[in-house]
């Protein structure tokens, strides 16, 4: 194997042999081919995309760079969730433990924010004590124990994809609905799991915007799922505006509590409740969607799902008493109402731009290991569709000092766009697809 050829080939749009292209990527892993002919080679499948069968053998290597997680002691199936990262998706804090609540195992290696997203691990870790770096022994005994566990990946998952993720990075080359495919689907696939949910965002504040490019994305990622004997479903989610009202990491993760307690954000609520049902169907091949909707449901309503969110934290080393008292993970000290510049209807609520606001105000990161204020970002009182009067507040900046809080009440008047009544309203159906690898 050459390198430079298996480059050029990629380059000039043919497609690869396989054993021609796991040698390629097994050299790399073992540092005989360098960095710079790796990043030659990413971007010419970033310019000329690979074929299914280039993405497997990408996936096969990457899974086979590092371990796969045995949970097969446990006494029930194992069923996991990643979604592709939005503005104000708390949507997975809510989620592990009510499905948990409702007999299903979720073994859960989430991330950190991303560019202007948020990340899970961040938003668990405002919760004063909480560790989301657990030992492999510890994070089983966790699943055992409580019925779910939240960790950040460890250095023995898919380090291949580690390698390529950090060299994607930073030479233009992450947004590749392949690329990106086969990188989550890698480390999802050594998780251990008995059926896996993918929330695919679409949407001006996703990573790809576009339904075309979301499409493909899932698609993608089903049919790598099915490649590999693991029962996949993926929803295209909306994310051409924040999700719930609060954005910014405690905020969210109060947000999220909140939701346990009954007292979530109709469209928050909404998605956790389609998302569960969905992972109670992937554990349960008997139930039906609406058996599956109303377990759900009922580990809400009757508080069984809060309960075992209390359970998590505890058994993760968090102060519990957050959960009854969610509005102390509020720490900024500033908080100031910004109002309606102009009378109107909220024809869109921009959620990159209020991403981009709490990295502004320090509550996420410009550089890696950066760390973040997890205080500060904004609630929001408004979303698209609505009809506001001017001088009507539309949401409140949580900001270290003043200034944030000047800086934070800009960015909010930005995102917020108000028209007049018969603009089109920016607002896309919070599931508007839904790919079931089982039957597709
Ligand atoms: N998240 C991942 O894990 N990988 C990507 O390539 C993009 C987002």
């Amino acid at each position: 194997m050459i390198p430079a050829r298996v480059i050029e080939a990629k380059r000039d749009g043919e497609a690869l042999d396989a054993g021609l292209l796991a040698d390629f990527l097994r050299a790399y892993v073992r540092g005989e081919v360098p960095d710079y002919q790796m990043a030659a080679f990413l971007m010419a499948a970033y310019l000329n995309g690979l074929d299914d069968d280039e993405t497997e053998v990408l996936v096969r290597c990457m899974l086979e760079s590092g371990d796969t997680l045995d949970l097969s002691h446990l006494p029930g199936p194992r069923v996991g969730k990643h979604s592709t990262g939005g503005v104000g998706d708390k949507v997975s804090l809510a989620l592990v433990p009510l499905v948990a609540a409702c007999g299903v195992f979720v073994p859960m290696i989430s991330g950190r924010g991303l560019a202007h997203t948020g990340g899970t691990l961040d938003k668990l870790e405002a919760i004063p004590g909480f560790q989301t770096e657990l030992s492999l022994a510890r994070f089983k005994k966790v699943l055992e124990e409580v019925g779910c566990a939240v960790v950040g990946q460890t250095t023995e998952i898919a380090p291949l994809d580690r390698r390529l993720y950090a060299l994607r990075d930073v030479t233009g080359t992450v947004s590749a609905p392949p690329l990106i495919a086969a990188s989550i689907m890698s480390k999802k696939l050594a998780e251990g799991l008995d059926g896996l949910l993918l929330d695919v965002k679409v949407g001006s504040g996703a990573f790809i915007p576009g339904e075309g490019g979301a499409s493909e994305l899932a698609e993608t990622m089903v049919k790598i799922g099915r490649g590999q004997g693991l029962p996949t479903v993926a929803l295209l989610t909306a994310m051409d505006r924040p999700l719930g009202n609060a954005v910014g990491v405690g905020l969210e993760t109060a947000e999220a509590i909140r939701c346990l307690r009954g007292q979530g954000p109709p469209d928050l609520t909404e998605l956790v409740l389609i998302e569960a049902a969905e992972m109670v169907c992937l554990a349960d091949a008997g139930a039906t969607a609406i058996e599956a909707r109303d377990r759900a449901e009922a580990m809400l309503s009757s508080g069984a799902a809060l309960d075992r969110l209390v359970r998590l934290v505890e058994a993760q080393g968090g102060d519990t008493t957050v959960v009854d008292e969610p509005e102390r993970l509020a720490t900024a000290r500033e908080k100031m109402e910004v109002e309606a510049q102009d009378g109107g209807v909220v024809v869109e609520v921009r959620p990159r731009v209020l991403g981009e606001g709490v990295i502004a105000l320090g509550g996420g990161r410009v550089l890696m290991h950066q760390p973040i204020d997890p205080g500060v970002g904004f609630e929001l009182y408004v979303s698209p569709g609505d009809v506001v009067v001017r001088g009507e507040p539309i949401g409140v900046v949580h900001a270290t000092d003043p200034e944030g809080a000047r800086l934070g009440a800009e960015v909010l008047s930005r995102a917020v766009r108000v028209g007049r009544p018969g603009d089109p309203v920016v607002r896309r159906e919070l599931v508007s697809r839904r790919i079931d690898g089982r039957t597709e």
